[in-house]
């Protein structure tokens, strides 16, 4: 086994395989970009090194230094996580040259399964079934058309290179075709530098079922049983499960020998999928991941088993440590992706710093894998994934209740989370009845909908905003007690005479709402609130209201205050009357990106005249293009941003000429 190993990842995945080399006593590396000096991957390895500037490809993806790492540490082996590096060949054949293991499949299988479209011929030849498409080298745009008649519409363009959901288009009638293929290329060449597509069937309403296969260098390939992938967003995962709901045990022995069947073709050593869609009783091959996938802790809750002590074990050499004969699943886990992200802005990234994280307790079926901390920043430089919450029941019933107990512990204030979505999806009652598909969140547009608050909900968040900013005030001005014009002094008056208040304003959804609070002899407060008066008093984690005790946390960043009740954030703002109400930051006469982002193209010029919702901009971040649009009729009068350029959040890129009406 290695003394030392070296892992070329950040964020969660690289904490997830600093753990298990702990555990087996191999020292670790870490190696981290400036934005990720005190990361919390940096801070869990036994040594750093800085490999670069904080975009990727000036850092994680610099090979050169990633090796220069490996050598000066003395690392034996490299782990590459996943993404970055994890499935470049050349990365491999650099490491073996250099001496240093790259622990993952040889140089050969990954150049096999590299593309979509080559490793589509290569399964073929196999005998694994494929959906009906194209996936050859020509890449005429006239001949892509042809073949999608051909195929019949819907039809999916893929990125050959692809990963991701990137580069990935529906086209649901020939017309559409050619300014879809565009977009996949644009996307694809962004994010793989590489604009080859392939063209297949769109199967409406398929299940994305993958199989966990390793290899050893002996000759042994085995299956750890399928995951259950089809709770997607934008084509991404955000739900996994193992095993798959309602799987046979005949038709899981068909995928897996499928699975282990592709893997051989490719001559496979150490941890990789297959994914397949499946339809009714069919299912065809889509991709083999060549790497450890975000998703594998549910196969691992399943089998007990710890992967990446498998892949550490495979890399050096040794025989994978049980036959498949002793492979078993137990009980049923899910895994549920908690992402920086805005689902009801079609999944917009969300960046900014996390000023305050609760994560739910760790233990008796719950796992929580993650890469940052408390007052840690989601920077647009990369994915913005905040943790991974896996859970593990006796049954599927078992599990999803322990995931929702879990999601309702989850606290997240600073940047938008997918975790009222979540929350959503793991109550729905449709997904409680295992009836998942790749559709089911179009088809469910409920789950994106903000829930509504039970009615208690809103005497408790204004309890704990009136508390907090009294406390904050008093904190602020310890020494005014004296001083006969501060509120503590109208509250020392009430002390003798029994009627001092004071009045708090607050903004809140665009309205403002004035509290009256009434001080009381015995140190509670009575509220006037707008759902009536309420005797209020402050509890060492939250509030008490008219006798009800409820956990709550109050959030403090900049002049906002965030209530979090049951997970859920409420936000307010704390005016004073006197000063000047705040200019609103962004009108319909100007449109400003929404994040940091790149821009890639330019719709509009000045003089144009659009109508609302008209496309102005694309630009993209995280590797997502996001299309910016014009928020009402207008005319263009200035365009301030051309493709290629770096933005601010909130900078403007457009503005309009004043409306004619
Ligand atoms: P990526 O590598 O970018 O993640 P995949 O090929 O793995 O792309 O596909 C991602 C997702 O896109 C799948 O899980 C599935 O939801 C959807 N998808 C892929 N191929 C098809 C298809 N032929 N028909 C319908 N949906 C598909």
């Amino acid at each position: 086994m290695f003394r030392k190993i070296l892992i070329a990842n950040r964020g969660e995945i690289a904490c997830r395989v600093i753990a298990t080399a702990r555990r087996l006593g191999i020292a670790t590396v870490a190696v981290y970009s400036e934005a990720d000096a005190a990361a919390r991957h940096v801070e869990r390895a036994d040594e750093a090194y800085p490999i670069g500037p904080p975009p990727a490809r000036e850092s994680y993806l610099r090979a050169d230094r990633i090796l220069d790492a490996a050598r000066r540490s003395g690392a034996q082996a490299i782990h590459p996580g996943y993404g970055f590096l994890s499935e470049n060949a050349d990365f491999a054949a650099s490491c073996a040259a250099a001496g240093i293991t790259f622990i993952g499949p040889p140089e050969g299988a990954i150049r096999a399964m590299g593309s979509k479209a080559a490793s589509k011929a290569l399964m073929e030849e196999a005998g694994v079934p494929l959906v009906p498409g194209y996936h050859g080298e020509d890449q005429d745009p006239a001949l892509l058309a042809d073949h999608a008649a051909r195929i019949g519409y819907p039809v999916l363009i893929k990125a050959s290179a692809g990963g991701g959901g990137k580069g990935m288009r529906v086209v649901e009638s020939a017309v559409a075709f050619a300014e879809a293929l565009e977009g996949a290329r644009r996307e694809a060449l962004a994010s793989f530098g590489d604009d080859r597509v392939l063209v297949e069937k769109y199967l409406t309403r398929p299940r994305h079922i993958e199989i966990q296969v390793f290899a050893d260098t002996q000759g042994n390939t085995v299956s750890l049983f399928e995951r259950d992938c089809s709770i997607q967003r934008r084509h991404q995962k955000v739900i996994e499960e193992a095993p798959a709901p309602g799987m046979d045990p005949a038709r899981r022995a068909r995928m897996g020998e499928a699975a282990v069947a592709a893997a051989k073709a490719v001559h496979y050593v150490g941890a990789g999928t297959v994914e397949f869609i499946a339809e009714g009783d069919e299912f065809y091959f889509m991709e083999m991941n060549t790497r450890l996938q975000v998703e594998h802790p549910v196969t691992e809750a399943i089998t007990g088993l710890d992967l990446v002590e498998w892949q550490l074990r495979v890399a050096a050499g040794e025989p994978l440590p049980l036959p498949a004969e002793a492979l078993r699943i137990t009980g049923h886990a899910v895994e549920a992706r908690i992402y920086a992200e805005d689902p009801s802005q079609d999944f917009l990234p969300s960046v900014g710093m996390l000023a305050h994280l609760r994560q739910p307790r760790e233990g008796g079926g719950v796992r929580v894998d993650t890469g940052v901390r408390a007052g840690d920043a989601i920077t647009p430089n990369y994915d913005p994934m905040i943790a991974k919450l896996i859970v593990h029941g006796p049954d599927r019933a078992a599990a999803l209740s322990r995931l929702s107990a879990a999601l309702a512990e989850y606290e997240v204030v600073g940047v938008r989370t997918n975790l009222d979505l979540l929350r959503a999806l793991a109550a729905h009652p449709d997904f409680a009845a295992g009836g998942v598909d790749t559709g089911f969140i179009a088809r469910h547009p409920e789950v994106l909908a903000a829930p509504e608050d039970p009615p208690a909900t809103a005497t408790t968040v204004w309890a704990a905003a009136a508390l907090a900013v009294l406390r904050d005030e008093r904190a602020a001005h310890p020494a005014e007690s004296g001083d006969p014009h501060s509120p503590w002094a109208e509250m020392d008056a009430w002390r003798m005479n029994g009627d001092g208040y004071q009045d708090l304003h607050f903004q809140r959804d665009g309205a403002t709402t004035v509290l009256r609070a009434h001080f009381r002899r015995d140190g509670r407060l009575r509220l006037d609130l707008p759902g009536g008066a309420a005797d209020v008093a402050a509890t060492p984690d939250g509030v008490l209201v008219d006798g009800v005790r409820r956990r709550v946390q109050v959030v403090r960043a900049d002049d906002a205050l965030t209530v979090v009740l049951d997970g859920r954030n409420h936000a307010l703002r704390p005016i004073d009357p006197r000063s000047p109400p705040r200019a609103e930051a962004v009108g319909s006469d100007r449109v400003a990106s929404p994040i940091p982002a790149r821009v890639v193209r330019v719709l509009v010029a000045p003089g144009d005249r659009v109508t609302k919702g008209a496309p102005l901009l694309v630009v993209e971040a995280m590797k997502t293009e996001l299309t910016l649009r014009a928020p009402a009729d207008g005319t263009v009068d200035s365009v301030r941003a051309a493709p290629g350029d770096m933005v601010q959040e909130g900078r403007d890129l457009v503005t309009f000429a004043a409306s004619a009406g």
